[in-house]
């Protein structure tokens, strides 16, 4: 079994790190917020007083934190973990982050032979709890086998996405089209509303027809078509509308990078700005819907 430090237990990497402890890893865990780390600590980690504490003497590190300030801070500026972190150590960053943070980090493990791989996820807290998160992974193939076992445990589909950074561009990608997409489906279900199609007539309509995606058919705006979506449960999330908003920033910021043209990406961060913006980051982003009624 392997000695795991485990750095960054919020609402994702809490559950992350349980069943790390779970599938019988030793783990060491450090959060600035210390219930964080006594929580896990009544789970079976072993409290560590600092993220460098962490990372020393064990085999892997893995990080789940909020963004890429966060991740420069912990990993090479303020903490500087890739000073004291032995060669040979494993590292899997989890956090979603900008790619070009991402790609700095790993370029400074690699420099002092440290294997690292951004691996962010998609699947939720739902999904961190019960270990089916989707990991997209950027890094060597060396570094990806090496991390494949510990994301099999927290995880259920596991993707290399290629070289580093790779996994951050995969998931703000796929977000992005998910933002562009939801706002698609909830301007087409407002417009049937409007002309006088109900909302179930319209769905089994276009569910069976061109229009038919993912934001129709599994996480239905309007309510009544899909029971389990947040539109039947007063657009609680879910997924917040703040947490789409840092996506598509992060996509955003990445096509000014390359200059790629991403004129629905924009509009959806305007759109997802405004709503966040007007007190309503907290709701579902299926919410855009009552938006675009005229409702919030
Ligand atoms: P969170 O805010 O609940 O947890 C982040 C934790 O990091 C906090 O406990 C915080 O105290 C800790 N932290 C911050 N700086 C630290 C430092 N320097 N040293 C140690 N600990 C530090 O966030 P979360 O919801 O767990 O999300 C974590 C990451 O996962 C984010 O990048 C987020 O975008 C991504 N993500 C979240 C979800 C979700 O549904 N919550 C889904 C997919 C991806």
């Amino acid at each position: 079994m392997a000695k795991i430090g485990f750095i960054g237990l919020g609402n994702m990497g809490g559950h992350m790190a349980r069943n790390l402890i779970k599938a019988g890893h030793d783990l060491k865990a450090f959060d600035l917020f210390e219930a964080a780390v006594e929580l896990a600590v009544s789970r079976g980690a072993t409290a560590a007083a600092t993220a460098k504490d962490a990372a020393t003497d064990v085999d892997v590190v893995v990080s789940m934190l909020p963004a890429g300030k966060h991740v420069r801070s912990v990993y090479v500026e303020d903490d500087a973990l890739l000073d004291v972190v032995a060669p040979g150590t494993l590292i899997i960053d989890s956090s979603t982050i900008d790619v070009q943070s991402a790609r700095d980090v790993i370029a400074e493990a690699t420099k002092r032979g440290v294997d690292m791989i951004d691996a962010p996820v998609s699947g939720g807290v739902g999904g961190a709890e019960a270990g089916t998160l989707t990991f997209m992974c950027g890094g060597t193939d060396d570094a990806f086998g090496r991390a494949k076992e510990f994301l099999d445990i927290m995880g259920q589909n596991i993707f290399h996405a290629g070289a580093a950074g790779n996994g951050q561009a995969a998931k703000i990608c796929n977000n992005m089209l998910l933002g562009i997409c939801m706002i698609g489906t909830s301007e087409a279900f407002n417009l049937a509303d409007k002309l006088g199609l109900d909302a179930q007539t319209f769905f089994d309509i276009s569910s069976t027809a061109s229009g038919q995606n993912w934001s129709m058919t599994s996480y239905c705006p309007a309510p009544g078509p899909i029971p389990t979506s947040p539109a039947n449960n007063d657009y609680q999330p879910g997924f917040a509308v703040d947490m789409m908003l840092k996506d598509l920033r992060l996509a955003k910021e990445a096509a000014e990078s390359v200059s790629a043209p991403v004129p629905l990406g924009n509009d959806s961060e305007e759109i997802y700005g405004k709503l966040s913006d007007d007190g309503h980051g907290g709701l579902d982003f299926s919410g855009v819907i009552k938006m675009l009624a005229g409702e919030l």
